[in-house]
């Protein structure tokens, strides 16, 4: 496919759906106050703090060791959360400019990684594959590809708005990109109305993916995922994914912007 540099979304306001905070244990230099008034110094439509729900109800080793996915007690109870202190700091910041979302995960009992009272005050949840949400040990790349499939297919059975960096698990594990599988998951977020990400925080989205959903009228969300202030307000490589995977159509109305129903 040839770039169509002249796609009508390349001059529309960009709405960053996905952002983290000071309380992520993965953030670098990122507060959500910077991330906000660089937003509003790039011009966007908007932007949406999404922290890691995981890692507000968790323990950082317990977090980064995944354990949570298979031991509900870790994020269900209150003992070490901080979602209390994020909720008084961050939800003040709701606006029309300002929505305010979580990044989910699936655990291996099914369950979206967010309390029912935690997900009524959100405007929307992106869910993310950073674990597949069973034991890899001794897993074929296959069997692995399989798990991969199963937890998107939770996640969007919990009802997640967008699926998060769609295929970044893959560099991760260091395994190819199953591209055969690209109908598949895009066929599964067209059933389920499910928006996927363009999201370049250490990832690559592939345009041919997201032709795939377009073609199937899936949602595209914009998410900068930034961890580091250089990452916020920037989407040099999301318009240029977006334009080649649009191929000259006018696909505004695909485009992902949160509902703002709490305000
Ligand atoms: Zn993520
Ligand atoms: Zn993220």
């Amino acid at each position: 496919m040839t770039p169509k540099p002249h796609t009508s979304i390349s001059a529309a306001p960009v709405f960053d759906i996905h952002t983290h905070t000071q309380f992520a244990y993965c953030a670098q230099d990122v507060t959500a106050e910077a991330v906000i008034a660089k937003s509003r110094e790039k011009n966007l439509a908007g932007v949406a703090i999404t922290e890691h729900s995981p890692q507000l109800y968790c323990l950082r080793d317990d977090f980064w060791c995944a354990k949570h996915l298979f031991d509900q007690k870790l994020w269900r109870s209150p003992l070490h959360s901080r979602m209390p202190e994020f909720r008084r700091e961050i939800f003040p910041l709701r606006s029309e400019f300002v929505s305010i979302g979580f990044e989910v995960e699936v655990d291996s009992c099914g369950d979206l990684v967010i309390l029912d009272e935690d997900r009524a005050d959100a405007e929307f949840l992106i869910g993310a594959v950073h674990w597949v949400n069973c034991d890899t040990t001794g897993l074929t790349p296959a069997a692995e590809t399989l798990a991969f499939m199963k937890t998107c297919e939770q996640l969007l059975a919990g009802g997640v708005d967008i699926l998060a960096h769609p295929w970044r698990y893959f560099g991760r594990a260091k395994l190819p990109v199953p591209k055969e599988l690209y109908t598949e998951l895009a066929d599964m977020l067209a059933a389920t109305g499910t928006a996927a990400e363009i999201n370049y925080h250490t990832n690559a989205p592939d345009p041919e993916f997201f032709a795939m959903c377009i073609d199937r009228g899936v949602k595209i969300a914009i998410g900068s995922d930034s961890h580091n202030m250089s990452e916020a307000g920037e989407f040099g490589g999301h318009l240029e994914t977006l334009a080649l995977a649009a191929d000259g159509k006018d696909i505004s109305p695909l485009i992902f912007t949160p509902p703002q129903k709490l305000l």
